[in-house]
């Protein structure tokens, strides 16, 4: 078969048996799709040959490149040995070897008194099911507390923690979950800190962070009634990449502690040096009870996350076998060894590397890129945390009018930028740019120059 041949049929059985994710079937079938065959660096191949920049980090969990000489060695090295057992009644060697890293990097990322350490790593395999094992943990730590009511969780507009239902009952995104109304468990909303389109019709900073004053009125209230507060420290990324205001964070820590309210950092999107810290809470010196890792703790290699609490929590569960104490939660692929020796490829290379301290300058182009971009007719808001980037458009820059989602104006974007060998994902009307942290600053700038033409040409062409 020649190679045009096989390619066709491959577009063939794709269409023919695959559904894919967030993705509305009828538009994709009616669609050439490209399909990956490769990577290298910051770029990915599809089948004809034709390179992209992945501008989006294949979904936010590439780190150091693809196909990174370090990662890939340690995966065949593993291989050599064992693939997979189980972490349900055994052990296994990467499993630990990570688990000790994990703690280490966490506490170098957060040296200041009076926090208590996050050292108890429980491993699932992807974010949704890190935030699932922290909504569970949470629950249960007060129940073996033996504080009767906890029961509900505090969550914000806006937010996204994955796709099993729990983290859709705590997620905020109306046109991603409220489809599901019937099946979720009931949440308090706190507004999101969305400056641009305060809910609170405020300014900031003349707002005094009044949103954070509203968060502080439900926990006030109902804290006999809150198990935890889950957030996306710092940027609220599936949600529009929604930068929170400077403190705003600090103060979501201060409102637990003070109101005996478990702190949730879901760091799936934020970890591993995205934000230009090693994580987002770091930021603002805000470390959580309970914190859930996962995208690009492989570097983008392997399914892996980690649920990871403090002491206290962990020795709530400790009993006697008859107390049923035991935290009832575990799967499958659990510490899969193969995804923990990639883990820990994916970290030693952040030391060797000194990834963080290369982010700077690659921040500072971004950084004034962004500016330059606000300029455009139909950018109505710029936002950043590090390396995670939005540019919202909008139909009317004065009024902020949004374009009609039905629009679909961030996936003309998308495509525009697709035909110039750049691949990128949009949020609604949001472009997101989110690229490896190993990018070059050459092939940072030429992803940002494609991304703007891209956004001139449909928007003002
Ligand atoms: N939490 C956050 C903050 C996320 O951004 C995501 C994924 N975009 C998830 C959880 C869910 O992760 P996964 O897709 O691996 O289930």
């Amino acid at each position: 078969m020649g190679i045009l041949e096989e390619n066709r049929r491959l577009e063939e059985l794709d269409k023919k048996y695959i559904w894919h994710p967030f993705t509305q079937m009828k538009e994709w079938l009616e669609d050439k799709p490209i399909i990956i065959a490769e990577g290298r660096d910051c770029f990915i191949k599809d089948i004809y040959g034709k390179w992209y920049l992945d501008g989006v980090s294949s979904l936010w969990v590439n780190i150091h490149g693809h196909r990174k000489k370090e990662i890939d060695d340690a995966i065949k090295e593993q291989l050599d040995t064992i693939a997979h057992s189980t972490l349900l009644g055994l052990s296994n060697i990467p499993a630990i070897k990570l688990a000790e890293k994990l703690v280490q990097i966490i506490q170098k990322s957060f040296p200041l008194p009076p926090h208590p350490p996050l050292t108890k790593i429980f491993y699932s395999d992807n974010g949704s099911t890190a935030v699932e094992v922290a909504l569970k943990m949470a629950f249960q730590f007060w129940r073996h507390k033996e504080v009767d009511g906890k029961n509900t969780f505090v969550s914000l507009n806006n937010a996204y923690h994955g796709d099993t239902i729990g983290a859709v009952s705590v997620g905020g995104i109306d046109i991603f979950h409220k489809a599901f109304g019937p099946l979720l468990f009931k949440t308090y909303k706190a507004p999101s800190p969305y400056c641009y389109r305060c809910e609170l019709g405020e300014e900031y900073p003349g707002c005094k962070l009044a949103c954070l004053k509203k968060m502080e009125k439900i926990l006030k209230t109902r804290s006999n009634k809150i198990a935890a507060l889950i957030i996306e420290p710092l940027i609220q990324a599936a949600g529009g990449m929604i930068t929170s205001p400077r403190e705003y964070l600090k103060g979501v820590r201060e409102l637990c502690t003070r109101y005996n309210i478990l702190m949730i950092a879901d760091e799936v999107a934020t970890g591993f040096g995205r934000t230009g810290k090693m994580f987002a809470c770091e930021h603002e010196d805000a470390m959580p009870d309970i914190m859930c890792l996962s995208k690009g703790i492989t570097g983008g290699y392997m399914p892996l996350a980690a649920t990871i609490s403090t002491d206290e929590i962990y020795n709530a569960f400790l009993g006697e076998f008859k107390d049923l104490k035991t935290f009832f939660h575990g799967h499958s692929y659990t510490g899969n060894p193969l995804a923990c020796a990639a883990a820990l490829a994916c970290l030693n290379l952040f030391e060797k590397e000194e990834v963080i301290k290369t982010l700077k300058g690659k921040i500072e182009i971004l950084e004034a890129w962004l500016k330059n971009v606000l300029i455009l007719q139909h950018v109505g808001d710029v936002r950043n945390v590090g390396m995670m980037a939005g540019v919202e458009l909008v139909k009317d820059k004065k009024t902020k009018k949004p374009y009609d989602w039905e629009e679909k104006m961030g996936w003309r974007v998308a495509y525009q930028a697709r035909d110039n060998g750049v691949f990128i994902r949009p949020l609604g009307n949001v472009i997101v740019i989110m690229p490896p942290l190993n990018i070059s600053k050459q092939n940072l700038n030429q992803l940002l120059k494609v991304i703007r033409d891209s956004i001139v040409k449909v928007t003002e062409g």
